[in-house]
């Protein structure tokens, strides 16, 4: 006897497809979101997910791999190539995973790791307390400068100098600012510290030429692959031949089981297309859209960290627009608009993490939906409507609005 082919799960797949709706008409401003390829998307969701591959090229733990080999080559290939690499690991699952890996590759348990503050635009996996980051090692931390908002190159030698950790991790997940890897390639080599960048939000602006690459400077570099860079979710490490050998074996046996060979693929593919001299076009109107809807943000009444931004983001500061209105608030009412952003911790909030008097800003995604300047003026107006009136009238408009600009710049069309 046969066994029946299931039926489609209706269910499921009724969700997908309101996703797919909410993708399409509502504007997503998320910074470390984007709109992969419909390419990038078959290979996600090819035959590859069914094959077990723990190991690497040419060194696996089971049959059958001498397909999936292939692809995980490739991946690897394309990545050194498009980073200027001498090796790639291209396991990771997460950004998460590839930063824990290059935790256990290069230090001890209890050594201590400087990294940017949380709430000042660090990320969790450089040291919160709740994360395994905090519970491993010990944390010391750097700011942005009380005036200007900006990174301090001199204060964060001054820290160093003064903490001497093992490693110091430059990158952010709500810096607006251009990060300069060659002073902390400077602060490293003077107290004797490894230098990890960790590239997870601009490893896009890297790849296409708007940011400067940390990957000469840096001993080792980690990034995700779906925020600015536009594949699958997951991550990546690049680094040097000498600690090669360390990176692979942290992320194989170390850290993971067998790796996810769909999303690897897909990381090729995704490689491949940042490869591409379309993509520098693309990484520069990321920043030029950035610029466009900052200055149209200021023009609305809305102060931004830091003053603007040269990268992919900015963060208002509500206080100015509305000292009672808080970042948790205006997500909720923008999100009711048909606009998707998320509230964010501003330099020295007066409020806690879950409330926050900040917003934080993206424009990858719109950016591969095809919008430019006109838009970003749009969607500017947009926000401010929305949040100067806020009652279920003006947001049914304000929602109506953004369906008819998205309707203009569909990412998914069919
Ligand atoms: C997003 C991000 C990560 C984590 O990526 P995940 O894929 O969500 O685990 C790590 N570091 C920084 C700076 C990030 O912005």
């Amino acid at each position: 006897m046969t066994v029946a082919p299931a039926p489609r799960d209706e269910q499921l797949f009724a969700i997908v497809d309101r996703e797919r709706e909410r993708q399409n008409t509502t504007i997503q401003l998320i910074a470390s979101e984007n709109f992969t390829s419909r390419a990038v998307m078959e290979a996600t969701g090819s035959v590859l997910t069914n094959k077990y591959s723990e190991g690497y090229p040419g060194k696996r733990y089971y049959g059958g791999n001498y397909v999936v080999d292939d692809a995980e080559e490739l991946a690897r290939a394309r990545c050194k190539d498009l980073f200027g690499a001498e090796h790639a690991n291209v396991q990771p699952h997460a950004g998460a995973n590839a930063n824990l890996a290059t935790f256990l590759a290069l230090l001890q348990p209890g050594d201590t790791i400087m990294g940017m503050r949380l709430d000042q635009g660090g990320h969790l996996t450089h040291g919160s307390p709740v994360n395994a980051s905090g519970k491993l090692f010990k944390i010391v931390s750097y700011g942005v400068r009380e005036d200007d908002e900006r990174l301090d190159y001199d204060q964060i030698r001054d820290i160093a100098r003064a903490e001497r950790p093992k490693m110091l991790i430059a990158g952010a997940t709500a810096y607006p600012r251009l990060i300069d890897p060659e002073p902390f390639r400077e602060i490293c080599d003077e107290i004797g510290a490894l230098f990890v960048f960790d590239a997870a939000h601009i490893a896009g602006l890297i790849a296409g030429g708007a940011h400067p690459s940390p990957v000469p400077f840096a001993d080792v570099t980690t990034f995700t692959t779906h925020k600015t860079l536009r594949g699958p979710r997951a991550g990546a490490i690049v680094c040097g031949q000498d600690r090669a050998a360390a990176i692979d074996k942290a992320v194989f046996p170390g850290l993971q089981g067998g790796p996810l060979m769909h999303v690897i693929a897909a990381k090729a593919v995704a490689f491949w297309e940042a490869l591409q001299p379309s993509f520098k076009d693309y990484a520069a109107q990321i920043v030029v859209n950035a610029k466009a809807l900052a200055a149209a943000l200021e023009a609305e009444g809305f102060r931004l960290v830091s003053g603007g931004t040269d990268n992919h983001l900015m963060l208002i500061d509500l206080r100015p627009f509305d000292a009672d209105l808080t970042g948790k608030v205006a997500q909720n009412v923008l999100d009711r608009a048909g606009i998707t952003l998320n509230m964010n911790t501003i330099p020295n909030d007066p409020r806690s993490p879950f409330v926050t008097s900040g917003l934080r800003i993206g424009t990858p995604a719109v950016t591969t939906a095809g919008m430019a300047g006109p838009e970003m003026v749009e969607i500017a107006g947009l926000i401010g409507q929305a949040l100067r009136r806020r009652d279920d009238a003006a947001l049914a408009e304000v929602r109506e609005a953004a369906a008819t600009l998205c309707s203009k710049f569909t990412p998914y069309p069919e």
